[in-house]
């Protein structure tokens, strides 16, 4: 049961400011062994399946 903070510390939540929307923020998921974004809270990513600002700002694949 205590191994779910190991999990978490694999991943790392960065919030960035959407440039189109002031107040809104991308939560994004960041793999911490690839530095790379794996997915976001937003609309563009979790209904669209296309990787957002916020995502591309931090790295994707
Ligand atoms: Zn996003």
């Amino acid at each position: 049961m205590d191994n779910s903070d190991q999990k978490q510390n694999r991943y790392e939540t960065i919030s960035i400011e959407s440039k189109v929307r002031e107040g809104v923020f991308h939560q994004v998921i960041k793999d911490m062994d690839t530095g790379k974004a794996i997915s976001c809270s937003c609309k563009c990513w979790s209904k669209g399946n296309k990787p957002c600002y916020g995502m591309k700002t931090i790295g994707y694949n």
